[in-house]
């Protein structure tokens, strides 16, 4: 037993209240972003904090939270919806900071890099999450109340998968140079970040202008 979990009082103390001591604080601050707390957003907010334990940048005991003013931190949500608000909070990571990523999957699952180290952690709840949810909040109006309550229950090793991910693009690429802009030579916008493309005429040209946009012009 880690000597720096705190005796039980009781039995079944576990699901009496939310186990990690950030918990209450970010899933209220998701709730605020959100409008409402959902189910999701409380898994979401439960695997960014298991991630960010598993990189060593958060305590299971921590009642400060997780801070990216640095952009030390990039995550790649693989779904957009509630359980992306969820892991944003936790992680301190927003698009609008160029630290967070969708990668839509439509999975609730993310995958955190400490750009210092390089070190990246896949999280994604473990296939009995949803059962659990009944067990660990039992008596309730509904699915939906189990679930809103046993996310906040489940300790973390029966609900989060932590897996040691590799990058297929370089970190480099995926971060890109900030404050970087081309002009793309065919519709004349501007391209930032290095996300334009040499067409095989040589041009530069932005993504949609070399053939990978996700619209046409009817
Ligand atoms: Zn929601
Ligand atoms: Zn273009």
């Amino acid at each position: 037993m880690n000597p720096k979990t705190p005796p039980k009082t009781e039995e079944n103390c576990e699901t009496e209240r939310p186990l990690h001591p950030l918990l209450p604080h970010l899933l209220a601050q998701s709730a605020a972003r959100h409008h409402h707390l959902c189910p999701r957003q409380v898994l979401g907010v439960r695997l960014g904090v298991g991630g960010l334990i598993a990189l060593g940048l958060l305590t299971a005991e921590a009642t400060t939270p997780f801070c990216n003013n640095n952009k030390r931190l990039l995550t790649i949500v693989e779904t957009d919806g509630c359980g992306a608000d969820g892991i944003a909070v936790a992680t301190d990571s927003f698009v609008g900071r160029r630290t967070l990523r969708v990668e839509d999957y439509g999975k609730v699952a993310a995958t955190l890099i400490d750009t210092h180290t390089g070190q990246a952690v896949r999280v994604a709840p473990t296939a009995v999450s949803r059962t659990l949810a009944q067990t660990f909040a039992p008596n309730q109006p509904s699915r939906w109340h189990e679930y809103l309550l046993g996310y906040q229950r489940i300790p973390d090793a029966q609900l989060v998968v932590v897996q040691a991910v590799a990058l297929r693009q370089p970190l480099a690429e995926i971060l890109s140079e900030p404050g970087r802009r081309t002009i793309c030579q065919q519709c004349l916008e501007e391209v930032m970040n290095g996300r334009e493309v040499v067409g095989v005429d040589g041009r530069i040209l932005c993504q949609a202008c070399a053939g990978s946009s996700y619209y046409t012009i009817p």
